[in-house]
């Protein structure tokens, strides 16, 4: 464990911490934060005071990322939510989004460090340690991913960075340098297995024993994961975090049941219900969006702020002995599709179908005919099939029913040739919308 006594600090004990922390922020956020003091003042709320502590926090408005742009201007790039004087600003990342400006996200000196820090404790978690050699396939550059690569030093890993869509770097890496763990998303993980097939490596049998899954939801999933697992010939663990607020911010141990807070300390974790913001108890087997708020953050700090990531909550014990809470991410928000009143993720549709490998190849789209989160049944599913596999409609009637069985969707399920559906270098696409 990188951080004993922190990563083992009874959590209610870091909570009267974080309460404390938090009431500091409130303060600071009021002092010189023209965006809370305004939003905060619509709330009613002029002083840290009224706003009470963290057992208070959910009667606070909350904060999304598009009103956060809005405030953006040519004369004020990143935002009213700036509270640093530039002189403290040592580092401003910008977000990937395709179209328009980026939006820009600012950190001091000791917010960089916090990054590295929280990051450091999730990376660490998965059991890879000092003098091993990690391979990362990150995109450094202008993005927030960058900041977790300092956090490989930080552990004292030898780090081996061949960057992102560099398949061929990256298998030459690890058949001559023989790296310990390597870190990708999990569609390039599953990429990368059929790309070293092809290039007649072995990476079954190659150096590589822990593969660090992060950058998009999925790596949680049981037979997802089993399937990298299988094809790496490694223990798959994943990590998270989310850009306004930090990187790598929830690390999985090797227990691999669901992410550990390795940021404890610099945010406070809350649960709502996505479809009517209505807080929900962070407690053991409760799900929801997760909502972060900054606890000693100083260039942008955040309030309640929206990650649009969907999560299940474990606060049993973990034989890891890290303390607090654990979450597995089931999907983006955004993705959530709703069929007769019932939640699917396009991410436990892969799941569930992966459960057919090898006669299917894994990969899936799901082909939403309506805009928006309301679907009508059933619910059409492309699902591959494996290399030399003809088509089966008995197949395809058994994908439906443990569809029905395990998700309760009702599915219409058409099988498509092997290779037909496009592989991702980066993040993999699972939801395909007609509009
Ligand atoms: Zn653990």
């Amino acid at each position: 464990m990188l951080e004993q006594e922190v990563e083992t600090r009874p959590w209610d004990e870091q909570l009267a911490l974080d309460d404390a922390a938090y009431r500091e922020q409130l303060a600071y956020l009021l002092a010189r934060s023209a965006f809370y003091l305004e939003k905060l003042g619509a709330a009613g709320l002029a002083t840290a005071e009224d706003a009470g502590g963290l057992a208070e926090i959910a009667g606070l408005p909350l904060t999304e990322k598009s009103e956060l742009k809005k405030t953006a201007t040519p004369e004020s790039p990143i935002g009213t939510h700036l509270c640093a004087d530039a002189s403290e600003i040592v580092r401003i990342y910008s977000t990937s989004g395709t179209t328009g400006t980026p939006s820009y996200i600012p950190l001091t000196v000791r917010d960089l460090d916090d990054w590295v820090t929280g990051s450091a404790r999730s990376y660490a978690a998965s059991g890879i340690t000092a003098g091993q050699r990690i391979v990362s396939t990150y995109n450094a550059g202008p993005f927030v991913a960058g900041a977790a690569l300092a956090s490989f030093d930080r552990i004292g890993l030898c780090h081996v960075p061949v960057g992102t869509g560099n398949t061929e770097r990256l298998l030459r890496a690890v058949e001559l340098l023989h790296p310990e763990a390597a870190v990708l998303t999990p569609s390039y993980a599953e990429y990368v297995i059929e790309a070293a097939a092809d290039g007649g490596l072995d990476l079954a049998g190659s150096s590589v024993r822990r593969v660090l899954v992060a950058g998009e939801p999925g790596g949680g999933e049981p037979a997802f994961r089993a399937r990298l697992e299988e094809g790496w010939g490694a223990r798959v663990t994943e990590a998270m975090g989310i850009g306004d607020i930090g990187i790598s911010l929830w690390g999985e141990c090797e227990e691999q049941d669901g992410m550990h807070l390795g940021a404890r300390g610099f945010v406070h974790p809350e649960l709502i219900d996505p479809e009517t913001t209505e807080s929900i108890p962070f407690e053991d087997g409760a799900s929801g969006e997760l909502v972060l708020t900054h606890l000693r953050h100083q260039a942008a700090p955040l309030l309640r702020f929206r990650t649009g990531d969907h999560v299940e909550v474990r606060m049993s014990p973990c034989p890891c002995a890290r303390t607090g809470p654990r979450v597995r991410c089931v999907g983006r928000t955004d993705d959530m599709l709703l069929v007769r009143g019932v939640n699917v993720f396009p991410s436990a549709v892969r799941d569930v179908v992966g459960t057919f490998v090898p006669r299917v190849s894994g990969y899936v789209r799901v082909r939403a005919e309506r805009p928006g989160a309301k679907q009508e049944p059933p619910l059409p599913v492309a699902v591959e099939l494996a290399q030399g596999e003809e088509t089966d409609p008995e197949l395809a009637g058994a994908i439906r029913e443990r569809l029905r069985a395990v998700l309760v969707v009702q599915t219409r399920v058409d099988l498509v040739p092997w290779g037909s559906l496009a592989r991702d270098e980066y993040k993999g696409q699972l939801i395909e919308r007609r509009t």
